[in-house]
């Protein structure tokens, strides 16, 4: 069995690696702020002392991480997974991160003899736990197989969408359609309770038909209920826009919806809003039209 490092242990990182201890590996783990590096060693990890400590011991890396900044700097920067990785070791970096840092990182890997691949992931915190996400991976078929059964570990789809970046630019297709997604949402709703109708019966009675999606029947009821708490966060799915933006202008191609969301979604940051959950794009429309989706009093 492959000894696994695993470098970030935030919302998604923590119960993954728990759920790759419950499978039986071997982890030493990393994160730079140490609380949950505690608990993981509590659980049985073994602590990493720094990135290139942690890849040191490593057959796999793992990294999940906020962004591309942070995986460069966790990677290639001092005292990085490069610095310390064996050759033959291989990158899985599943943070959502622009194809364009990925594709980078992967070529400073293979100079050094280290595979990569990239391998984001949908389903947020809940999916994390219950080692349910769908992994979008991008790399070398051999690669992809050799590390497969870990990643089996953590999620219930686990696809390879094409070569180094293409993991990437597959999650950053499913980001689209989950921003644009709410939005018309929210656009819907706040007719609906414009006109006087309880946004719950209008839900019940699409929910069903074309308009259904698991983005409505998820973040509906939390509009309604007003309960923001994220979930996924929107300065996050910000972040995801943000690099769906750079990569179509590096393919000179036109995102006119994900360029509206991503500037809904920057507004809301600037309204204090970046912690709530990403279903509080609605409060961007409520606020055009001056009313709330809720039930009528
Ligand atoms: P998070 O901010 O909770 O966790 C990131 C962790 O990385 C933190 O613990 C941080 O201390 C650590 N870190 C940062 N820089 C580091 C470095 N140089 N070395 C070591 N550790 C470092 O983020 P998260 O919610 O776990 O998300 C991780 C990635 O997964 C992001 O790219 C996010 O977009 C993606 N994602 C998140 C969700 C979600 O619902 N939270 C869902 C799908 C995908």
């Amino acid at each position: 069995m492959s000894q696994i490092g695993f470098i970030g242990l935030g919302i998604m990182g923590k119960p993954m690696s728990r759920n790759l201890l419950k499978a039986g590996y071997t982890l030493v783990v990393y994160d730079v702020v140490p609380g949950p590096l505690a608990e993981l060693v509590e659980a049985g990890a073994a602590r990493g002392a720094s990135c290139s400590d942690t890849a040191a011991q490593s057959d796999v890396i793992i990294t999940m991480l906020p962004d591309g900044p942070e995986v460069e700097a966790a990677v290639l920067g001092p005292g990085g997974v490069l610095e310390g990785a064996r050759r033959g070791s291989t990158v899985v970096d599943m943070s959502s991160i622009s194809p364009i840092v990925a594709q980078k990182v992967a070529a400073a890997c293979a100079a050094k003899g280290v595979e990569f691949l990239d391998a984001p992931v949908s389903g947020g915190e809940p999916k994390a736990v219950d080692a349910t996400l769908a992994i979008m991976a991008g790399g070398k078929a051999e690669v992809f197989e050799k590390v497969r059964p870990i990643l089996q570990k953590l999620g219930s789809t686990v696809t390879l969408t094409g070569p180094v970046g293409a993991g990437n630019v597959t999650k950053l297709a499913n980001q689209i359609m989950v921003a644009c997604n709410i939005a018309a949402m929210g656009e819907a709703l706040v007719l609906a309770t414009k006109a006087g109708l309880d946004p719950e019966v209008v839900f019940n009675a699409v929910k069903g038909g074309l308009a259904g999606s698991t983005v409505l029947s998820a973040k509906a009821p939390m509009v309604i209920a007003r309960n923001f708490k994220p979930g996924f966060r929107i300065k996050l799915h910000q972040k995801d826009l943000r690099n769906a933006l750079l990569a179509a202008e590096s393919m000179k191609v036109s995102l006119p919806f994900t360029a509206l969301a991503q500037q809904m979604l920057m507004a809301l940051m600037n309204e204090g809003k970046g912690d709530l959950d990403h279903s509080a794009i609605v409060t961007f429309i409520e606020r055009m039209a001056g009313i709330e989706v809720k039930k009528p009093a």
